[in-house]
């Protein structure tokens, strides 16, 4: 700050300026506290509630769409959210300003397990199998809609623009309309199948689940088992031996070994016929892989003789028969180019029913789809008396050991730690079951899907690689759920054969059900006959309905069809933009694409922009079982004890999300929080600065470009320069870069340079003087552009900003948000490179000056250095000689000195000087010496401003003198 502005700050402690009333200081109502938590309630609803209808119909420009990922409607509201929704918020207001029409409804999601798990924890101690489907559905539609209008209200705070009155539910009738069309479009480009084949299974959830559903725990504990399967007499033969022989298998789920259906062998690898004696044990002859013998041969009892008795080649092997000992049925040794002797014994163990790789093997081999597993997990019936209801993940396992030690088939058995896939709602292991189950055919749409991809713009671009994966890594996606919260599968079935009945006609008339009987809740109130087409209700047949619902990731992987009734009609994708977490690529944006691809051929989005996790200030991932979630309304409106967990209010919050790269993990504490509130206290400074010193200027006072001072239209150079580099980067969705941008300028132009620089001008001079009101006519503009480059991302502050500087721009006719300017409000006509060169060049020559003014208040020649004054020698053909002599008036302003004097280098005086600086500074391709010499000023103190510009002590120099004089 200048002294002449401390005066009138000093309440007493200094004499006060008998000038001090003549001097134009800043005054402005505009706070320097933010008091967020009551000032952002005044302010968001003309941002939010007024500013979404209006853009729609007032914006000239083409709609864009930010179509919403809707979140799941169960929980509270944690900062993760807030995250995804301000990013969201932050690119539709940035389109507003730029005059897009702006199409935002958000989204719910509501079908599935975690509410319908609630529903069900509410009818506590009744069996689930004795509950009416229609009061779980009941429930579960109540606990949906509630958390809905809780989030909801958490939404609206953060001020989030958009149709509120109007969001989408997955469990709307005309939503679950849509979502069957396109299952309906889907089946009739045959991509929809039935089959009975292994599937996920959770028996925690009892349902089949889909990939995406799945969390590999690193260290579950399963039992390994090394068992033998003996030949049966002829294959002993064929082996050359008389009798005994076993095929050595090693599996690590021993559960499934009731349901063995063949072992198979590689046809090229080397397998040894190995005899086994001593050790205590009878001996016996046992099949191996020749490069696990070794492994093996180190489980067996110390002291036992291992004996090799002959080598095959595994495609000798094949057609071997060996009784599967728990089934206790005859099956073959055969041939598969999937074992490897890597692990296990160079034999494997393969039951269909109960893998995919042992499907798709055992398909090829016509083998049958055993699976002697239940809904819970249990062994059936068909497993044999024994094991019948046991669990296979608990007491099933174990007896299964039990039983193998009692035939003499087990050789070992012991603990094996391994990655094993959990349902990652229950948190329960899951297990792979043959059922019969609903399918969309991945295999036969990737490459379409994949080629859709291609055209998107994906933010980061490492996120293709992403998706890329999780489409191309699946080959099948199971779509059917054995649970009642969902929309149903709209398939009957035949009571006699249990053929499916689905058809495109069919399934249009069960839509035409639900669209008359208020959605899917019929399928479970009406009676049958209403979902058969006249045909089929006369055909002597009866018709049972299926009891299977679909997916969830098929329900709001369905939601781009909303887009064709709500947003304008386009050829190619739906939505310009789709944001989320990168946890969607395996969720919600490969679902859509999938759907999308099948229907329509394209990708549902333009562009593709995830977002990272949030971590706390340890840098851990935030999560519940840590116990390091944080509530968004706890930054907002503050803890119990305010002084320790201070109202950060919304803006805060928004300005780090807008700040941060977020497509890394964001940390979140009360570090980072204290430190942006830093921040925002330096916006609202800098604001202040502005809006004072624009205290009494209107817009009829604006000095017209080509009459500004030079520095003032180097700063309009400059802040042309920046709001390019901040368009770039909200362009490309790099919000963060565009804050930077706004703090370097802020900094380097405004703080550190011109604001000091031209106090000067703003508080001496005349109020009608031309060079005052240059510098007004510039900082109105700084104002403006700064303050709709803040706008999208702090949107309360903006408003804020704009409301105060009303007095200058004027009301203007209806305008009642800053969102209804441009963005962008710089002129092309400011870049001006001649000045930005010439500017570079008096900057290094005024850091010159600088280390003699320095060097001068260091030995206390001199107090501020508005007492010093600057003789600066350079040749004065050189083109900086020429500049400096043309500028010496700006060279004075910039180092805030009284006087600049620029001479010859020839006229640099001979001997030592005090305080003198030299250097060679590049100017327009030329290094030239420069010397700057800073002495005290010879002239007296103006006691108005300060200036040693009077010749004599205690008078006015000769401009303060003319504007009192006016006054
Ligand atoms: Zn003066």
């Amino acid at each position: 700050m200048r002294a002449y502005a401390q005066v009138a700050d000093s309440k007493g402690k200094k004499q006060p300026s008998p000038y001090a009333h003549t001097l134009k200081l800043p005054k402005t109502a505009f706070p320097l506290r933010a008091d967020a938590v009551n000032r952002e309630k005044q302010f968001r609803e003309r941002c939010t509630d007024q500013l979404y209808p209006w853009q729609l119909k007032n914006n000239p420009g083409a709609q864009f769409v930010l179509h919403d990922g809707p979140p799941y409607a169960n929980g509270d509201l944690h900062i993760g959210h807030f995250m995804n929704k301000v990013l969201k918020d932050i690119v539709n207001r940035y389109q507003v300003m730029q005059g897009r029409r702006v199409l935002y409804f958000p989204g719910w999601d509501l079908h599935g397990l975690p509410i319908e798990h609630k529903a069900l924890e509410a009818l506590k101690g009744r069996d689930r199998d004795s509950l009416d489907p229609m009061e779980i559905r009941t429930l579960a539609r109540k606990f949906g809609l509630k958390a809905v209008d809780k989030q909801k209200k958490g939404f609206r705070e953060w001020g989030i623009m958009g149709d509120w009155e109007d969001p989408y539910l997955t469990l709307h009738p005309e939503y679950e309309a849509n979502q069957l069309e396109i299952f309906k479009s889907m089946l009739a480009k045959g991509y929809i199948y039935r089959q009975n084949k292994p599937v996920y299974w959770s028996p925690s959830s009892r349902t089949a689940l889909a990939e995406a559903e799945l969390e590999y725990k690193d260290d579950h504990v399963s039992t390994s088992a090394y068992v033998k399967f003996p030949l049966n007499q002829e294959s002993a033969q064929r082996l050359g031996v008389s009798g005994g022989v076993s095929a050595l298998i090693w599996t690590t789920t021993p559960w499934t070994l009731p349901a063995n259906s063949a072992i198979y062998v590689h046809p090229e690898l080397d397998y040894a016929l190995v005899r086994v004696s001593g050790g205590g044990e009878p001996a016996s002859t046992m099949l191996v892989g020749k490069d696990r013998l070794e492994k093996i041969a180190s489980l067996l009892p110390p002291e036992s003789n291992v004996e090799v008795v002959r080598e095959f080649k595994g495609a000798d092997l094949d057609g071997l028969v060996y009784n599967s000992v728990l089934r206790g049925k005859e099956c073959k040794i055969m041939l598969a180019d999937y074992v490897s002797a890597d692990s296990g014994t160079g034999l494997v163990h393969s039951a269909p029913g109960h893998g995919k790789e042992d499907y798709e093997a055992g398909l090829a081999n016509g083998l049958e789809v055993y699976s002697p597993v239940d809904d819970h997990g249990r062994f059936t019936s068909d497993a044999g008396s024994g094991l019948e209801g046991l669990e296979v993940l608990g007491d099933g396992a174990s007896k299964v050991i039990e039983m193998l030690g009692e035939q003499n088939v087990l050789l070992h058995s012991d603990k094996f730690v391994h990655s094993y896939p959990y349902d990652w709602r229950t948190k329960q292991p899951i297990i792979q079951r043959a059922t019969p189950q609903w399918f969309a055919n991945i295999k036969n749409l990737k490459q379409a899907a994949w080629d859709s991809v291609k055209d998107v713009q994906i933010v980061p671009e490492a996120g293709r690689r992403r998706l890329e994966a999780f489409v191309t890594g699946r080959s099948e996606w199971c779509i059917s759920r054995q649970r009642v919260w969902g929309v149903p599968i709209p398939a009957l079935y035949n009571a006699r054969t249990g053929e499916p009945l689905m058809t495109v006609e069919s399934i249009d008339h069960i839509i035409s059900v639900f669209r008359a009987n208020g959605g899917s809740n019929s399928w479970w109130t009406l009676p049958v006959e209403e979902f058969l087409l006249p045909e089929y209700r006369s055909s002597g047949e009866t018709y049972v309905r299926g009891s299977d619902t679909m997916d969830v990731w098929f329900d709001s992987g369905s939601s781009w069809k909303l887009l064709e009734k709500r947003a304008e009609p386009r050829e190619g994708p739906y939505a310009d933009v789709y944001l989320e977490g990168s946890d969607q690529h395996r969720g919600w944006f490969q679902s859509s694409l999938l759907t999308s691809t099948a229907v329509r051929g394209v990708s549902p989005y333009k562009t593709l922009v995830t977002h990272g996790f949030t971590l706390d200030e340890q840098g851990r991932k935030m999560s519940k079982s840590i116990g390091n979630t944080l509530a968004p309304s706890f930054v907002i409106s503050g803890g119990k004890d305010k002084k320790k967990d201070p109202a950060y209010g919304v803006d805060l919050l928004r300005l780090l999300i807008g700040s941060t790269d977020y497509t890394q993990d964001v940390s979140f504490g009360p570090t980072v929080f204290s430190s942006f509130s830093d921040t925002i206290r330096k916006i609202r400074n800098t604001t202040r600065f502005m809006l004072g010193n624009l205290d009494g200027f209107t817009k009829d006072m604006e000095v017209p470009y080509e009459q500004l001072q030079p520095i003032d239209r180097y700063v309009l150079h400059e802040l042309h320069h920046f709001k390019q580099r901040a368009r770039k980067a909200f362009d490309k969705h790099e919000f963060f870069r565009a804050m930077q941008a706004l703090n370097n300028f802020t900094n380097s132009t405004l703080s550190a340079f011109y604001f000091d620089v031209c106090k000067d001008r703003l508080y001496a001079d005349a109020v009608a003087d031309l060079s005052r009101r240059s510098v007004q006519t510039v900082l109105y503009k700084i104002l403006v552009n700064y303050t709709t480059t803040l706008a999208p991302v702090t949107c309360h502050l903006a408003e804020e900003i704009w409301e105060f500087s009303e007095p200058v721009r004027g009301s203007n006719g209806g305008e009642f948000s800053v969102f209804q300017q441009k963005w962008d409000q710089t002129d092309a006509a400011w870049d001006d490179a001649v000045l930005a060169e010439e500017w570079a060049g008096l900057k290094k020559v005024r850091s010159l000056a600088n280390r003699a003014i320095e060097a001068a208040r260091q030995d206390k020649v001199i107090g501020s250095s508005l007492e010093a004054e600057l003789d600066i020698y350079v040749a004065l053909d050189s083109r900086l000689g020429r500049l400096l002599a043309q500028y010496a008036d700006s060279l004075r302003q910039t180092s805030i000195t009284s006087q600049v004097r620029v001479h010859d280098a020839s006229q640099l005086p001979a001997g030592p000087a005090e305080f003198v600086e030299t250097d060679e500074i590049a100017f327009g391709g030329e290094a030239t010496k420069v010397t700057a010499v800073c002495q005290r000023s010879s002239l007296h103190k103006c006691p108005r401003c300060w200036n040693l510009h009077s010749t004599e002590p205690e008078a006015l120099c000769r401009r303060c003198d003319e504007v009192v004089g006016k006054l």
